[in-house]
């Protein structure tokens, strides 16, 4: 019926088929690698589906990896040391929406039948170059249809993380999603709360690592996703602000993709967007790590207000010691993202002058840090400060006069100015009563 495509399997890959039917096993290769290698992409992660059991997997191969015995899948390391993910034939047997218990089952066409959506339930046999498709899935990704396997209703209700895929499948892919699919994907979008954080975030990290994001995230938009895991991110899209933010999250470069998220969360909040309390409740929600959610949060904060062209030197550095190097080139990376997205050629020449600036203060070291200065803690206990807090804050006062004038960060300047606070403060008279002398 189909005409057979022509698809170029890795040879590892093949290695690997060979080696499992040799031991008289079928095997099968399944799933995006099919999808992708019908849509003339190619890639380099195919997995094999097969009637032997795991054990029997390990047996045949001399370097296997257990990938998770309990879902069937062993990983194989071709020659070339490629590892293959090989999974025995599977079935779900009972499901609740979150999770489902998998028994190993005897045919490809039962393996084919717990996928979720057409174009993924796709399979061919490289040793008799039969492709198995009996759901029509060649035919949907030719006519670019998103199409659930079997009753969409029903596919949606053992297992909500579909509606999330089937966003990232229809707009990564372009696929229009039929009728039916889009009906249920309509009416399962408010069970999406009953996922895992950790399956949402995962899945999240999908999409922006597609190439142009933005197509998935107008879908999750569209179908009301965004009203649960994103709560803070529903009231952008109503208004402009939305369509500046997609463009803006797909101009990222991909391979920045925490970027990418902190891009599309700058439209959380109810003030239009530059909400960090809203951005953090989002990063909270999806059990990003404590880094990742510190990262994020401070970088909304700081989005606004940017250095200006026409701003003094004196005010790029402080600055750039409110934000930090590494915070600073993030920040730029952001709003160079927003000016490419909204094709503004002025703004982005704006910037490019700025950014020149703040690389060169960055570049002549200007010092912007307490571990830049000529003089550290110590040496003010020297001059006879009592430890205390007020060493961190005459430091924090000398900074202060070297970020206004690099030219002062020399000991003997810094030592002068620190001696002359002192003696004008009348510190060093202060008694600590519970120290009698340094330690
Ligand atoms: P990609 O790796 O490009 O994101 P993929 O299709 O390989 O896409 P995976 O999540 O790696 O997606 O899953 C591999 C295959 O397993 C899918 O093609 C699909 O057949 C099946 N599958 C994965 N997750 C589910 C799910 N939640 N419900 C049903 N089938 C699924
Ligand atoms: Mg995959």
């Amino acid at each position: 019926m189909t005409e057979l495509p022509v698809l170029h399997p890795p040879a590892g890959l093949l290695e690997v088929a060979d080696g499992l039917e040799a031991g008289g096993y079928q095997a099968w290769a399944v799933g995006g690698a099919i999808r992708d290698a019908l849509l003339g992409r190619s890639r380099a992660d195919w997995d094999l589906a097969t009637d032997a059991l795991p054990e029997e997997v390990r047996a045949l191969f001399p370097r296997t990896v257990p990938l998770g015995p309990e879902h069937g899948t062993v990983g194989v390391l071709a020659e070339d040391g490629t590892l293959y993910e090989v999974t025995t034939f599977r079935l779900d047997v009972e499901t609740d929406g979150r999770h489902a218990v998998v028994e190993f089952a005897a045919t490809i066409e039962e393996d084919l039948a717990r996928r979720d959506f057409t174009i993924n339930s796709i399979a061919w046999r490289p040793s008799t170059e039969e492709l198995r498709d009996p759901f029509g899935g060649s035919a949907d990704l030719q006519n670019r249809v998103l199409r659930a396997v079997g009753d969409p209703w029903r596919r949606f209700t053992e297992d909500y993380l579909r509606v999330l895929r089937a966003f990232r499948f229809a707009g990564l892919h372009e696929l229009e999603i039929e009728a039916e699919t889009r009906a249920a994907l309509a009416g399962s979008v408010e069970h999406l709360p009953r996922l895992s954080a950790e399956r949402v975030r995962e899945e999240l990290l999908k999409v922006i690592a597609s190439p142009a994001p933005s197509t998935a995230l107008d879908l999750y938009a569209d179908y009301g996703a965004l009203k649960g895991w994103y709560r803070e991110l529903a009231p952008a899209v109503e208004g402009p602000l939305w369509t500046e933010t997609l463009a803006a999250v797909d101009s990222v470069p991909a391979h920045r993709s925490f970027l990418r998220v902190v891009r599309l969360l700058l439209a959380a909040g109810a003030g239009g967007g530059g909400d960090a309390e809203a951005a953090e409740a989002i990063l909270r929600r999806l059990k990003f790590s404590n880094a990742e959610i510190r990262r994020g949060t401070r970088l909304v904060e700081h989005y606004l207000p940017l250095v200006h062209p026409a701003d003094g030197s004196a005010t790029l550095r402080k600055w750039l010691h409110s934000v930090g190097p590494d915070q600073a080139r993030d920040l730029f990376r952001l709003h160079f993202a927003a000016a490419r997205a909204s094709g503004s050629v002025e703004g982005q020449r704006a910037l490019l002058f700025t950014w020149q600036r703040v690389h060169d203060e960055l570049v002549q070291a200007a010092p912007v840090t307490l571990s830049q200065l000529a003089v550290d803690g110590s040496d003010l206990l020297e001059l006879g400060l009592p430890r205390g807090p007020l060493v961190g804050v005459m430091l924090e006062e000398l900074l202060e006069q070297v970020i206004e004038s690099p030219e002062r960060n020399e000991r003997e300047t810094l030592l002068g100015s620190a001696r002359e606070l002192i003696e004008l403060g009348g510190l060093d008279s202060l008694d600590s009563p519970e120290s009698d002398g340094p330690e």
